[in-house]
């Protein structure tokens, strides 16, 4: 099996048909911005391999961290002993944590076991059982996080019962509550936070809800930022009830909104927060952070994990905030992030195309295009064009024969941008071309 073709169909034949594919290729080299593949192909990467590889492929000075920490220390096991990446990792992250509160670190390989061990604290801490998630987040495939998932049913389909003791309640995001998408922030924010309520009164009482689970952009839900008052207010709900309010960041954070977590942007105190994909730029690393005085309540021995806060996964993220800082990376994502929106912008403003653009959102770069969908309940025909099926898979689809890898995401017609947050103005102008040129071909 050695050309591209033969190794396509070994792959077809014998990796199981439980993961989906973009496209059946074999991935060989990432550089930067780019992606090449067996076939000869090489594109511009609007994907980052889902929202990691956030400094561009094999960023030099990532790769160096981690090749020599390999010939250092590969595996040392957080339950044997400390290692030395581990804690120059804890020493980079203190000082940019959203709230001085956040102290106490813990480090997983994946966002879904930061997210069943932010489960499993909020139990310990508070003592309660129950959890309440948003309608539309996405936290994991593993039992727990699979259970506080509430974006698509291919997650859970086949799989119930799932952990008991989960609740969801809605995100403020028009669809959920059918309204047309000139619905105001203050009245979707006064809806979802009265209705958050009504579980507290009807589904979940306080004094059996643990913790408030939230991702302040909703990320496989739509590429929905949170109203910040939303967010204030269930922190304020949360404090009325002693109930913990667990922040998700592993795809928001570590600047890909343009600041290191998204929740600064509102100012409100995540009790745990879990971070992971951009974290370490492609090395599995995730981390779940709260406070000292509640940490100490887990029993020793009670966490824990083989790869568990790998060295060499460390090393890569110690040179990963080395990188933010001395590239001035926040500063990149800030200027094409306004590129990005004002070129989406122009295009929903096109005579042509426009109509069939619903929304352009998002925040730093993580910006996504909704295209009408045949899923509105509204009797409006403008929502209801006769193009709209598939829309945002055939735009994606386009965009790749053209070389630009982008991604679609939720149950609606959305397509995100999730570009390195060190590309070039130039590249990222490439890509705005192509998706125009990709919308105006699969609309006309
Ligand atoms: N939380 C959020 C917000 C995510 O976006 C994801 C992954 N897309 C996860 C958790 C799960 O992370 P992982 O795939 O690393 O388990």
């Amino acid at each position: 099996a050695t050309s591209a073709d033969n190794l396509v169909a070994f792959g077809q034949r014998h990796v199981t048909a439980g993961i989906s594919r973009l496209t059946e290729a074999v991935m060989t080299k990432g550089e930067g911005s780019h992606v090449s593949f067996e076939d000869g192909r090489r594109m511009l990467d609007f994907s980052c391999g889902i929202g990691v590889t956030n400094l561009g492929h094999c960023h030099p000075r990532v790769s160096r961290a981690a090749a020599d920490q390999c010939m250092d220390l590969v595996h040392a096991q957080c339950s044997i002993a400390f290692n030395l990446p581990y804690l120059r990792l804890i020493e980079k992250l203190l000082p940019i944590m959203p709230h001085p509160s956040l102290d106490s670190f813990y480090f997983w390989n994946s966002g879904s076991e930061a997210i069943e061990a932010a489960l499993k604290m909020a139990r310990v801490f508070t003592g309660r059982q129950n959890v309440i998630s948003m309608q539309g987040g996405y936290h994991g495939r593993t039992y727990g996080a699979m259970a506080v998932t509430k974006s698509k049913t291919v997650y859970s389909e086949g799989f119930f019962p799932l952990m008991p003791g989960v609740f969801s309640t809605p995100f403020p995001y028009w669809h959920q509550f059918g309204l047309l998408p000139d619905a105001s922030e203050e009245e979707l924010v006064r809806l979802s936070l009265y209705q958050l309520e009504l579980v507290l009164k009807q589904q979940s009482a306080p004094k059996d809800t643990a913790a408030i689970l939230i991702e302040p952009v909703l990320g496989e839900g739509g590429y929905v930022p949170a109203p910040l008052a939303f967010l204030q207010g269930v922190r304020k709900i949360c404090d009325q009830h002693d109930i913990l309010l667990i922040v998700d960041e592993v795809q928001t954070g570590f600047g890909r909104t343009g600041k290191y977590f998204n929740i600064e942007y509102s100012g409100v105190r995540p009790d745990i927060m879990t971070m992971a994909k951009g974290l370490a730029n492609g090395f599995p690393l995730s981390c779940i952070v709260s406070r000292k005085n509640l940490t100490d309540k887990l029993q020793p021995g009670s966490m824990g994990g083989t790869y568990a806060g790998n060295p060499v996964a460390c090393a890569a993220a110690v040179a990963v905030a080395d990188v933010f800082k001395e590239e001035k990376v926040l500063d990149n994502v800030s200027a094409r992030s306004h590129e990005l929106l004002a070129s989406l912008n122009s295009l929903r403003n096109d005579p042509e195309v426009g109509s069939a653009i619903v929304d352009v959102r998002g925040v730093g770069l993580m910006v996504a295009v909704e295209f009408v969908s045949p899923l509105y309940p509204s009797g409006d025909p403008a929502l209801n064009p006769s193009v709209s099926k598939a829309l945002a898979t055939r735009v994606a689809k386009r965009c790749m024969e053209k070389g630009l890898l982008i991604l679609t995401t939720s149950i609606y017609e959305v397509v995100r941008f999730i570009p390195p947050l060190n590309i070039s103005q130039a590249d990222l102008k490439k890509g705005c071309e192509i998706f125009a040129a990709s919308v105006k071909e699969v609309i006309r």
